[in-house]
C-alpha cells in the first residue's frame, strides 16, 4: 500500500526536479545529460517518485540500505540522540561512540579490537593505508585491478575498475595485481582449485619483482563488489594473509561494501575464517542513516600509536547521531535475525531463482554470489563470454544495459547497472515476497536483452 505520508504530487516532483538540475552537481555524471529521478519517499524494500509509481530497491542505494529504508528503531535512536547530545569532537569519551565501537569490535574477527571512525567507505581507506604505511615503514601498496576503494586520492589511486582513469595519478606507491576471477580468468585456468594457485602464484611474483620490503599492504575486498561480486576461491584469503605473514606486509580487507550483512554473515571473511590485520567499514554499519565508516584496527597494529600519536583525524570522526544509528542498526539487526535472514534469501529464494533465469535467458552468461549479493554477468554470446556492453561503454555503445535497466524500472524495480552487469542487492530484510517480486521484473527484463 503506499504510505499515506509519502506525497503523490507530481507539480512538487517537478520542482524538486528543477531545483537539482539549477543547482546540484551530481557525482560520477556528465551534469546536461543525466535525468535523476526525483523520489518522494521509501519505506522497507521500496521507495515511490511523486507520480506514485512504486520502485523495489534491488539496488539498496549504493549498496547500503541493508535493513531498509525508515528502519523505524533506527530513526528513533537518531531522534532520541539528536535531543541528547547532537554533536561532540572525536577527542571526548561519549556514551554513543564507545558503545557502537564496543559493538563493533565484538562483531568484527579476531583482534581487531580497536575502533577509528571516518565518515564513509573512502576515508577509511585512506587511513587504513596511512596505518599501514606508519605501522611497517614502508610505502607501496597492492590492490587488484577488479576493485572500487573509494574516491578520494588514495582510494581512487587504490581503485582497479575505469573510474580510477581520470583521476589517477599513476604513482603514489600503488601496485595492482588480478585476483582470482575464473569466469574471465587471467591465469587460463578450468577450476576454482587452479585459479586460486595460479593467483596467489601470480601474487607472489609480483611481490618478489617489487621488493618485500617496500611494500606496507595488500588492500582486498573479501568479496569485490562494484567491480563484479566474486567471490573468492575457497583457499585464497588464507593463501593471502599467510603471503603478508612470510612478509611482514599488512592485511587490509576492504568490507565497506561486503561487510554488515550483505553476504549472510556479519562479515565476508568470517565465510573464509580469515582475519586481517585492519578492515574498513562503512554502508551496511548504519545502512547509511548517517554517514559513518571506520577502521577495525588489530591489537598489533594498534600498540604501534599507544606512545605514537596517529597523525590523522576528522572533525565528524565518531558522530553521536552516526553512532546511536549504528547501535541501532546492529541490534535491529541481531533481534530481527536479518543477518540470518539474507543468507536463507540468498540460499533458498535468490541463488536457485537467477540460476533459473540464466538458465532460460540466452543473454546471461554467469550467475555468482552469495546472500543478498549477487551478479548477473550479461553477455552477447555465451561461448566467447564476450560482454553484452563493452568495457567502460557508454552512450550509445551501453543501450543494450540502459534497455535493461529501463525495462527493470517500468517492471517497477530498481536495479543496479554496471558495465555488462547487473547486481541484485536488495536490502538483508527483504521478505521472500519481495525476492519472488524481483526475479519475476529481472526475468521479464531480461527478455528484453534476448530479444537483441
Ligand atoms: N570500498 C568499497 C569496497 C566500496 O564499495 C566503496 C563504495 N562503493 C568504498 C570503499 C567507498 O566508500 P564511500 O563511497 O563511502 O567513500
Amino acid at each position: 500500500a503506499h504510505p499515506v505520508d509519502v506525497p503523490v504530487d507530481p507539480e512538487r516532483g517537478a520542482a524538486v526536479k528543477a531545483a537539482d538540475r539549477a543547482h546540484v552537481f551530481h557525482s560520477w555524471s556528465a551534469q546536461a545529460v543525466i535525468d535523476p529521478l526525483a523520489v518522494a519517499g521509501a519505506r522497507g524494500s521500496y521507495f515511490w517518485d511523486y507520480e506514485g509509481n512504486r520502485y523495489l530497491d534491488f539496488s539498496s542505494q549504493l549498496v547500503n540500505t541493508n535493513i531498509g529504508h525508515q528502519h523505524p528503531k533506527v530513526v528513533a535512536a537518531i531522534q532520541e540522540q539528536a535531543g541528547k547530545l547532537a554533536t561532540f569532537a572525536p577527542a571526548f569519551a561519549i556514551d554513543v561512540r564507545s558503545e557502537a565501537a564496543r559493538l563493533i569490535a565484538e562483531l568484527t574477527p579476531g583482534d581487531l579490537n580497536k575502533i577509528f571512525f571516518t565518515n564513509g567507505g573512502a576515508e577509511a581507506v585512506e587511513n587504513a593505508v596511512r596505518m599501514a604505511r606508519l605501522h611497517t615503514g614502508r610505502h607501496k601498496v597492492l590492490s587488484t585491478y577488479r576493485s572500487y576503494h573509494g574516491a578520494t586520492a588514495a582510494a581512487i589511486n587504490l581503485t582497479g575498475d575505469p573510474r580510477r582513469w581520470a583521476s589517477d595519478t599513476g604513482s603514489a606507491g600503488v601496485v595492482h595485481f588480478w585476483g582470482p576471477f575464473l569466469y574471465r580468468s587471467q591465469f587460463h585456468a578450468s577450476t576454482e582449485a587452479e585459479e586460486c594457485e595460479r593467483a596467489l602464484r601470480h601474487l607472489e611474483e609480483l611481490i618478489a619483482f617489487e621488493g618485500p620490503q617496500t611494500i606496507a599492504a595488500i588492500i582486498l575486498e573479501t568479496v569485490p563488489g562494484t567491480a563484479g561480486i566474486m567471490v573468492p576461491p575457497p583457499g585464497y584469503l588464507a593463501g593471502v594473509r599467510e603471503i603478508c605473514d612470510r612478509y611482514g606486509i599488512v592485511f587490509i580487507l576492504d568490507e565497506v561494501m561486503a561487510g554488515f550483512g550483505r553476504t549472510g554473515k556479519w562479515f565476508a571473511a568470517d565465510h573464509w575464517g580469515v582475519t586481517p590485520d585492519l578492515m574498513t567499514f562503512a554502508k551496511g554499519v548504519n545502512s547509511g542513516y548517517v554517514p559513518l565508516g571506520g577502521v577495525a584496527i588489530s591489537e598489533r597494529i594498534a600498540e604501534t600509536f599507544a606512545h605514537r600519536p596517529y597523525p590523522g583525524g576528522l572533525t565528524y570522526s565518531g558522530h553521536p547521531l552516526a553512532c546511536a544509528s549504528a547501535i541501532a542498526t546492529i541490534s535491529a539487526m541481531r533481534d530481527e535475525r536479518i543477518v540470518e535472514n539474507a543468507a536463507e534469501i540468498g540460499e533458498r529464494v535468490l541463488g536457485p531463482g537467477l540460476r533459473e533465469l540464466a538458465a532460460r535467458h540466452e543473454c546471461v552468461g554467469e550467475v555468482r554470489g552469495m546472500g543478498v549479493f549477487w551478479a548477473l554477468e550479461l553477455v552477447r554470446d555465451r561461448s566467447t563470454r564476450e560482454p553484452l556492453v563493452p568495457y567502460n561503454a557508454s552512450g550509445a555503445d551501453a543501450a543494450p544495459m540502459a534497455r535493461f535497466a529501463a525495462a527493470c524500472r517500468q517492471g517497477g524495480l530498481w536495479p543496479f547497472v554496471n558495465m555488462n552487469r547487473t547486481h541484485v542487492v536488495p536490502p538483508c530484510n527483504v521478505s521472500e515476497a519481495e525476492a519472488k517480486e524481483g526475479l519475476a521484473v529481472l526475468d521479464a527484463a531480461l527478455s528484453v536483452v534476448d530479444g537483441g
